[in-house]
């Protein structure tokens, strides 16, 4: 009788304990070392979670297995992914085990698209989705694979999300059809893995998709940038950052609906003026206080593991780099109520960057 006491317990002891690995959305229960920080503070009710949606394995032509491919998104920081291997879901269910173990959200992804064209990300369908023809849908009706706007439609009656990938291709009818049927609802601004070719345009030093990061503004998409890792990642992998009310997929996917995204790559951050004037006010406080000797100083403190540059009205012409989670004094003879600020590798479109008005705090 005591033994089987014992047992029962052992028994519900091992039963709390796998329950505590596999539940969802909750702060790791298997700690990796993360390599490089990303939390941000709450940006009013939105929690700020980096994403990557493109990413392979050995299930397509990628080189880390399902389970490496994770822990290695655990170590960069991600909370949000998608494995979108070419062709298949294969690896979802083992994300989604390893994934939770490790406190990170996965979404269901797919890469396919249009015969020898464009190449579409879809994310966040139901099982029930079937691929067709990947990578081989046809551009026209009764071909010998299935019509684009039919494979399309599927997807997002299986309640998928489909983003527009390194256009290599342009803007051509598909893509134009998809974005007038509120079908395709984001694209990539940013890919790492096509490097200086695939149609990118070296902008400020930088490979990337600006025409797309303008396309995105003018039909209201939601803007991505993906790593679409292949192989290990880089040290700064690109990062889509995701405004979302709870960690949950249905609350990343709800805001992945709403374009609550910026793109973070290469010290820059790309979005839409008032998500990312939000962003700033939460992560940054501006102040002026006495220094030994009566000097006045301007203080701005960095809250998130974004470096900031900006150059300041009546303080610095040239940019002043604030680095992530610190802060810096900045000598100065003002004595206002309010600082003008350009944040220099914030932008608005791809020729603007965001301005704020900041209310001074006067702190000693
Ligand atoms: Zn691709
Ligand atoms: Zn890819």
């Amino acid at each position: 009788m005591r033994r089987c006491f014992r047992i029962l317990w052992l028994l519900i002891f091992a039963i709390s304990l796998a329950d505590s690995y596999s539940r969802p959305g909750q702060s790791a229960e298997v700690n990796l070392p993360v390599i490089r920080p990303t939390e941000f503070p709450k940006v009013g009710k939105f929690e700020v979670l980096c994403g990557d949606f493109h990413m392979h394995t050995v299930n397509s032509d990628g080189r880390l297995t399902t389970r490496e491919r994770v822990e290695e998104c655990a170590r960069m920081g991600y909370h949000i992914i998608a494995i979108t291997d070419h062709r298949t879901t294969r690896g979802y269910t083992i994300a989604k085990h390893v994934s939770e173990q490790l406190g990170l959200i996965v979404l269901r992804g797919i890469e396919t698209g249009i015969k020898g064209a464009e190449h579409i990300n879809a994310i966040g369908f139901s099982g029930q989705y079937e691929p067709t023809d990947s990578h081989s849908w046809a551009e026209v009706p009764n071909a010998d694979t299935v019509y684009y706007r039919d494979e399309l439609r599927e997807i997002t009656d299986c309640g998928g999300f489909v983003i527009y990938n390194h256009l290599h291709v342009g803007f051509r009818e598909p893509v134009e059809w998809g974005v007038r049927e509120g079908i395709i609802q984001g694209i990539e601004v940013k890919n790492d893995v096509v490097g200086e070719g695939w149609n990118t345009i070296a902008w400020n030093g930088r490979h990337c998709y600006p025409d797309a990061f303008d396309y995105a503004l003018k039909h209201n998409l939601t803007i991505f940038a993906n790593t679409d890792a292949h192989v290990q990642r880089n040290a700064n992998p690109a990062v889509t950052l995701v405004f979302t009310e709870a960690r949950t997929p249905e609350a990343v996917m709800e805001a992945l609906r709403a374009r609550r995204t910026v793109a973070w790559f290469d010290g820059v951050l790309w979005g839409r003026k008032e998500i990312l004037t939000d962003l700033i006010r939460a992560c940054v406080n501006v102040s002026l206080s006495k220094g030994k000797e009566g000097k006045t100083f301007l203080n701005i403190e960095n809250q998130s593991p974004v470096a900031f540059t900006a150059v300041i009205d009546g303080v610095s012409a040239e940019p002043v780099e604030i680095p992530a989670y610190q802060a810096i004094p900045i000598p100065t003879n003002t004595d206002g109520n309010t600082v003008r600020i350009r944040w220099t590798n914030i932008w608005i479109n791809p020729t603007e960057n965001l301005e704020i008005t900041h209310p001074l705090a006067k702190s000693r």
